[in-house]
């Protein structure tokens, strides 16, 4: 049996009666910029965040680069960041014209250290932008503490974690709540995936709402008229009632991936070279993805392989060590923990119309490898 990594046919033919007429209705009303449902997304976005605005754009990447072209940085402001992260997080950083600062994450959560957060920062730091990874909330209490009695702004990367939530004091917070901007990507593969690109910027923050409104929009509100000088980065109508159609069954993917997790965890308990996600008391996770530590991890690939079974290695090279980052300074040896995650990550499917029949070719050829 072939397993994919990801089966977005499956997710088509099951809500393509439901997508397709939003899709025409966009089409025949032929209003493709800036589109009612823009708002609608916008606000449900905002209210499942927790967050009073939500503002739509081209891209997850572009969701946080105009946050941090915000921030106004010079060429020697510091956005302290984590290097186990897909490329755009520090991406975004160097592009808004500031100096990423890559510390280490801790080793179960894959997340960022808020410990070593704390010590990076310098009078020079400008802001604090974590990832919460693979669908798993960072310690942003702990991110917090460090940052606000300093008044350094926190901005959340939620690409893979849109729903997510993180317990503290009784109550639940969503991700996207207890940032100062947050944001979302709607690349086909995430958990809320689009019909192409698309992205997200959600804040509560009304003064920095109306920037990022303008930043989309080439800098005005007015047309014609620019206070700033910004760009385009509009989200897609066409995407965006995609979007409004997928996200009633948001909640009830999450929970079929959560069942996923906790098959694949039960199931590969007795295997001693294999640990599974550790998930974090105060989480919910989501499970973008299902990332285990493994032994002989390029030899498990190789196997998988043969035997027609999808996997990634999210992600294979730190970004403290990419070549376009060597003008930072940083060597082999810096950051040991996300070193060791990138030797030894492997991620699983996880997509939620998996069958008990597919999860269990998994986990049979990987009981297989190390028997
Ligand atoms: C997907 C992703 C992004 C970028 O999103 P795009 O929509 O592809 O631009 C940024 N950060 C993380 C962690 C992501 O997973």
């Amino acid at each position: 049996m072939n397993v994919p990594l990801l089966d977005l046919v499956a997710q088509y033919c099951a809500i393509k009666d439901e997508v397709m007429p939003a899709l025409l209705g966009v089409i025949e009303s032929q209003q493709f910029i800036m589109g009612p449902a823009i708002q609608q997304l916008e606000a449900e976005v905002a209210r499942l965040s927790h967050a009073r605005h939500g503002i739509g754009c081209a891209s997850g990447t572009d969701a946080l680069l105009l946050p941090l072209k915000a921030l106004g940085l010079q060429p020697r402001d510091e956005v302290i960041t984590t290097p186990f992260t897909f490329f755009a997080t520090a991406g975004t950083i160097h592009n808004a014209g500031g100096t990423p600062v890559f510390v280490d994450i801790e080793p179960e959560s894959f997340n960022i250290d808020p410990a070593a957060v704390e010590r990076a920062i310098t009078p020079r730091t400008r802001a604090i932008l974590p990832v919460h990874l693979y669908g798993q909330m960072a310690a942003m209490e702990r991110l917090r503490a460090s940052a606000e009695p300093r008044g350094i702004p926190i901005i959340e990367d939620a690409c893979q974690a849109i729903g997510a939530r993180r317990r503290l004091d009784g109550q639940w917070r969503m991700a996207g709540e207890l940032g100062w901007v947050t944001g979302y990507s709607f690349f086909p593969s995430k958990n809320l995936g689009a019909w192409g690109d698309g992205g997200m910027m959600v804040t509560s923050d009304d003064a920095v709402a109306d920037r990022l409104r303008k930043l989309r929009l080439h800098g005005g509100a007015k047309q014609y008229h620019h206070e700033e000088v910004g760009t385009n980065s509009r989200l897609d109508t066409l995407q965006a009632a995609v979007l409004v159609a997928k996200l009633p069954h948001l909640a009830g993917w999450s929970a079929r991936r959560q069942e996923h997790a906790a098959y694949y965890t039960n199931a590969l308990a007795g295997v001693p070279q294999v640990k599974p996600p550790v998930v974090d008391r105060a989480n919910e996770h989501i499970f973008h993805q299902y990332t285990l530590r493994v032994e002989r991890r390029d030899e498990l690939q190789a196997h998988l392989k043969a035997k027609g079974i999808g996997h990634a290695i999210y992600y294979p090279l730190p970004l403290h060590l990419q070549p376009c980052f060597a003008y930072l300074g940083y060597t082999a040896g810096r950051l040991p923990v996300a070193e060791q995650a990138a030797r030894e990550v492997i991620s699983l499917p996880i997509y939620p119309e998996l069958t008990t029949a597919q999860l269990d070719c998994v986990v049979d050829a990987i009981r297989g490898f190390y028997r």
